[in-house]
């Protein structure tokens, strides 16, 4: 089975994502902890993708694309899978279609954290405190924000048509979304 988890930065798509695939079994490829750590590692792509990253901009598609196509094609990946943080872009939605559907698959359902702007800054700020992410600063946050609204919400309307849909309300606390969750795809 493989469900997209799909909303603004801060919405919880990491938190429920992980409690999502520990209870299902299923491997979360979150495509920001992956450049993250390519970051650290100070490899060619996270040289390529830290100037973006740090300004809140998306890595170029001419550098995800490969990335995602590597992470679907892992044996691990290839019965289900969890989508966090990707496709965030019209170009890497159609690869994900692409490539499960060569494969006879599709996604099983679309989760989309409904959370309003000011709790996701409010959000976002309170991680900065903590987690000192370079890209949690106050510039970064709105411009994360614009780019979700302009590049990513787009494909709201895309997985809609299909009926795989449902939106997860923000309010509440992890262990209520967990089980609204778990409500929602049945499972
Ligand atoms: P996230 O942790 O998902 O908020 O991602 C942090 C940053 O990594 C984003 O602001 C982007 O710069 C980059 N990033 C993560 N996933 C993607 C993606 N699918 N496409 C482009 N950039 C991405």
């Amino acid at each position: 089975m493989f469900i997209l988890l799909l909303g603004a930065p801060g919405s919880g798509k990491g938190t429920q994502g992980k409690i999502l695939a520990e209870r299902m079994g299923l491997p979360k490829i979150t495509t920001g902890d992956i450049l993250r750590a390519a970051v650290q590692a100070g490899s060619d792509l996270g040289r390529e993708a830290k100037k973006f990253m740090d300004e809140g901009k998306l890595v170029p598609d001419s550098v995800v694309l490969g990335l995602i196509k590597t992470e679907l094609d892992k044996p691990e990946a290839k019965e289900g899978a969890i989508f966090d943080g990707f496709p965030r872009t019209a170009a890497q939605a159609q690869l994900v279609d692409q490539t499960l559907g060569e494969r006879g698959q599709r996604l099983s359902h679309v989760l989309l954290f409904d959370v309003p702007e000011e709790e996701l800054i409010r959000r976002m700020r309170a991680r900065a405190a903590q987690e000192r992410r370079s890209d949690d600063t106050p510039e970064a946050i709105k411009t994360r924000l614009q780019v979700y609204q302009r590049d990513t919400a787009p494909l709201v309307a895309h997985y809609a048509q299909r009926g795989v849909m449902h939106r997860v309300p923000g309010a509440g606390t992890i262990e209520d979304i967990a089980t609204e969750i778990k409500r929602l795809i049945g499972r």
